[in-house]
């Protein structure tokens, strides 16, 4: 039996230390934070316990949901609340697309979300064109397809929504492939999903910040495995066929060594035993967001008129010049938030993209302020009326850029990190930022190892 080393205990870390652990391996978690979750966290917001980080998790894809229901984690799914897109000076319900690709061209020009004439360009697609193998931004593909303002008002704010990142920058091939083929095509025709197809959508009852906490508890009770916190990883050295990890409390030999964190400290880690990987991290950038989520009074005349408006939230394209990029009603798109928050509404705002750090770089107060001045615009909610709470999460390098070429970059670390045996990486910066695809990756990462 050997002895593994796991750094970073987000979900990522979880998920590799539990493979490894059931592979029979001791396995040491060891967190620079003082609680497992990484991305995954909670909050209490007048007294209700919710998600001030990711929220959900695609629910087509097998890993978040098979890995829930392995800690007996029970799922729910959003109600059939929908976003809108507040552009053009209002509300407008967003028409079905992928990845801000409109697949409804009628349900598009109903919604108003185009200019006349941005809606006569979309309605004139053109065949779209990558070099062969390659990649290409989903913006300039999109635009190539549908003309630049279908870019704007409807990729941005999505891709914005999921990467906080610039739709002609983020690389088709690694966040978007299905558009590679689909926008390539003399025709899209893609028929709505049926009524009993299944939600695209899933999360757990009471918040997704319950996924990590059961994995920690799960793998923190078995033999011969622990979590350390507050226990950053401070160098890496190579000793024989083995590792010594560095903590200030000390060194950990390692057998086996997983880096499950962002870009930026696995390339510092890296940086002596696996050089070339180092300097391909190093590369990855990232946005930083800012998340407020405040609750109002549910039976407040003004409140409900300008929020129960059978919305799940809303997304906000750059090009209208607001503070926020999006608001998730989360007690109208999620039944247990709404009864948790008994008698209370609450919601959040998310502000920041990629290149608008310094936006952020404000007291709390003025992003609460911000955040008020673009709900009041948007759906009449009136500044007088008071928040019960309000609570300011920032996640400063939250999300990974993955910028055109980032397949090929990511397969280059890949190969370097190979080439040391024992050693592996997973986590956001590789194969997607979502939960499944970061559970996906340090699976991966564990059966590399075993
Ligand atoms: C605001 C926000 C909302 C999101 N919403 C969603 C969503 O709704 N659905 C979805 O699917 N995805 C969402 N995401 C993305 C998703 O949550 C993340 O991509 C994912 O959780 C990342 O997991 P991870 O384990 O790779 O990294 P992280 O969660 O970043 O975990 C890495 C861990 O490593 C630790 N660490 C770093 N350096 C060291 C060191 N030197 N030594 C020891 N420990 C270290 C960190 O403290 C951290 O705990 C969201 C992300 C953000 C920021």
């Amino acid at each position: 039996m050997s002895r593994a080393v796991v750094v970073g205990a987000g979900i990522a870390g979880l998920t590799a230390a539990r493979e490894l652990a059931e592979a029979g391996h001791d396995v040491l978690v060891l967190e620079a934070s003082d609680r497992a979750g990484g991305k995954l966290r909670s909050a209490e917001v007048a007294g209700t316990t919710v998600d001030v980080g990711a929220e959900a998790m695609l629910h087509r894809r097998p890993e978040g949901i098979a890995l829930a229901s392995a800690v007996d984690l029970p799922l729910v799914h959003p109600t059939s609340a929908s976003s809108r897109v507040w552009t053009r000076d209002a509300l407008r319900p967003l028409p079905r697309t992928v990845m801000g690709a409109p697949l409804d061209l009628d349900g598009l020009a109903a919604s108003g979300i185009l200019s006349p004439a941005g809606m006569t360009r979309a309605s004139n697609p053109q065949p779209a064109h990558f070099g062969a193998g390659g990649d290409i931004s989903v913006g300039d593909l999109v635009a190539q397809r549908y003309g630049d303002e279908v870019v704007d008002r409807l990729v941005e704010p999505l891709l914005g929504g999921v990467y906080a990142g610039q739709a002609r920058r983020i690389s088709t091939r690694s966040a978007a492939p299905q558009l590679l083929d689909l926008l390539t095509r003399d025709e899209v025709v893609v028929p709505p999903p049926p009524a009993d197809a299944p939600p695209v959508f899933a999360a757990v009852d009471g918040g997704m910040w319950r996924l990590p906490a059961a994995l920690a508890e799960d793998v923190a009770g078995r033999p011969g495995c622990a979590i350390r916190y507050d226990a950053p990883v401070t160098a890496i050295r190579r000793t024989g066929t083995g590792f010594v990890v560095a903590t200030p409390d000390g060194d950990e030999a390692a057998d086996l060594l997983v880096l499950a964190t962002p870009a930026a400290p696995t390339a510092r880690l890296l940086g002596d035993i696996a050089p070339a990987a180092a300097e391909e991290l190093a590369a990855i950038e990232y946005a930083s967001v800012a998340l407020a989520t405040f609750a109002f009074r549910a039976d407040d005349p003004a409140v409900a008129e300008a929020l129960e408006l059978g919305a799940s939230g809303f997304l906000v394209p750059p090009v209208d010049g607001r503070r926020v990029k999006a608001a998730t009603f989360s007690f109208a798109k999620w039944e247990w938030v709404r009864r948790a928050g008994d008698g209370l509404l609450v919601l959040r705002t998310s502000l920041g993209r990629y290149g608008e750090a310094d936006s952020l770089q404000v007291p709390d107060a003025a992003l609460v302020e911000a955040s008020r001045a673009d709900l009041a615009t948007a759906t009449g909610l009136p500044l007088a009326v008071p928040a019960e709470d309000v609570v300011v999460q920032r996640w400063g390098g939250g999300l990974p850029q993955y910028w055109v070429g980032h397949t090929d970059r990511v397969a280059r670390i890949r190969a370097a990190v190979a080439a040391v045996p024992g050693l592996a990486v997973c986590g956001a910066a590789y194969d997607g930022v979502g939960i499944p695809a970061t559970i996906a990756s340090a699976r991966a990462a564990a059966a590399l190892l075993q």
